[in-house]
């Protein structure tokens, strides 16, 4: 749809209120607008769902597997506009995609512009509500509807939402363990940073004091590349155990790391809870708890002040934008995960670009090789993307060669007798 088109469309949507055109919106009087509805009557007794005069309608889901471990999503309406997403849970395509398909029958037909409508149909009419899988299934169909509805309209994601809260977003690098490492990432202009906790050996259920001493003398030598104006955080990806998770805390309070990610495993909240009272360091933690109803127990138990919801995962854009909104309540801030690809970026940055409380944003690609246009980075910062949606356009000629993938998660077993450990 062209921009001619596409002023020809709202001025049939709004046909009746006042609004057909810009112009006319700013003289409409209250009462004008107020007196008509752009949505059909809806009688007693109905169990209908309400939809908006002209038709627009979902013709099609498409699913992609992008190389490395991705999965794309297109949907496609009959004026031709295509809402993208990352419907993805890692490791798990093929499933979502097989999800996706058994989403299909319910939108195909459907006005794409009902995107809480659809969220809230998706996900309770599923019954069995929640789960890794169907919630980032649901998140990707999510972030595609509020990619129609911005192209549709002519504006960013983040301006629906009542944006822009900030003029950019920061975005921090991965740095592996690695002084040399941070040290290139901030000659690239990078000014906050993530690690993972330093193995030289298997920490066991009680790790030995050497293992402490190596991981807190690894974080010590980034914080040494660094300097002190360098914001550092350390992810325990949630595999050590409360009782190691407790003397490593201690180790690493004298380098000022940014936040303590994951520090145990998150099905135990209260568990947590007890470490982040135990420490003055923020604990961080997120990227697999899911909607609002999983980060209200966080919040509510002070387990962690520095939420990770991932945008592929949480519910999508809006529920993250709720989540926010919980958060700001605990004075709690956002760092949205995301080890995903470029769409699961655009939609975390139209978010950022919405809230008060965002800190930083973890991104693994500005998205070459995979965008007409990667997201502009600077200093830091991803300079806030001005084009409607979701800000970004597919690049299907680069995609080509990435199509299909058949990515297996990494197994981890201990050096010493061979049991499952976590990674
Ligand atoms: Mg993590």
């Amino acid at each position: 749809m062209n921009a001619k088109q596409r002023r020809e469309f709202l001025k049939q949507l709004f046909a009746g209120v006042g609004l057909g055109t810009a112009g006319a919106a700013l003289t409409a009087s209250a009462q004008t607008i107020g007196r008509t509805s752009p949505y059909p009557e809806i009688k007693s007794g109905s169990d209908q769902p309400f939809a908006y005069p002209p038709k627009l309608r979902v013709t099609k889901l498409e699913t992609l597997l992008v190389k490395p471990r991705w999965l794309f999503l297109k949907i496609h309406t009959d004026e031709g506009i295509v809402g993208i997403g990352e419907p993805i849970l890692e490791g798990r395509a093929r499933t979502c995609a097989e999800a996706v398909r058994e989403v299909t029958p319910y939108l195909v037909g459907k006005d794409p512009r009902l995107v809480m409508h659809h969220w809230q149909a998706i996900y309770r009419h599923a019954f069995y509500r929640g789960g890794p899988i169907l919630t980032s299934v649901l998140s990707g169909i999510e972030q595609a509807l509020w990619d129609i509805k911005g192209k549709l309209l002519g504006v960013p994601v983040y301006e629906l939402l009542g944006g822009p809260t900030r003029g950019r977003i920061r975005v921090y690098a991965h740095v592996g363990g690695k002084p040399a490492m941070l040290k290139d990432k901030l000659k690239e202009g990078f000014t906050t940073f993530k690690t993972g906790v330093f193995r030289s050996t298997e920490s066991g259920v009680v790790a030995t004091q050497g293992f402490v001493e190596r991981a807190a003398e690894n974080f010590a030598a980034l914080r040494e590349a660094g300097g002190k104006e360098a914001q550092i955080g350390i992810d325990f990806h949630g595999a050590i155990t409360p009782q190691t998770a407790k003397l490593l805390i201690k180790a690493l309070e004298p380098y000022h790391p940014l936040f303590i990610e994951e520090p145990v495993p998150c099905q135990n909240v209260d568990v947590m809870a007890e470490i982040a009272r135990g420490t003055h360091l923020p604990i961080a933690t997120g990227e697999r708890i899911f909607t609002k109803w999983g980060f209200r127990e966080i919040l509510e138990k002070g387990a962690a002040s520095i939420l990770q919801p991932d945008l592929c995962h949480c519910g999508g854009i809006m529920e993250a934008r709720l989540i926010a909104g919980m958060g700001e309540a605990y004075y709690a801030s956002l760092a949205p995960h995301n080890p995903l690809g470029p769409i699961s970026l655009a939609a975390a940055i139209q978010l950022a670009a919405s809230i008060p409380n965002f800190l930083c944003q973890e991104q693994r690609t500005f998205g070459e090789g995979y965008l007409k246009e990667p997201l502009e980075f600077e200093d830091g910062y991803v300079k806030l993307p001005t084009g409607p949606g979701l800000g970004i356009e597919l690049d299907d000629d680069k995609l080509a060669p990435l199509l299909g993938h058949d990515w297996q998660n990494r197994e981890r077993y201990d050096i010493g007798d061979g049991s499952v450990v976590d990674w």
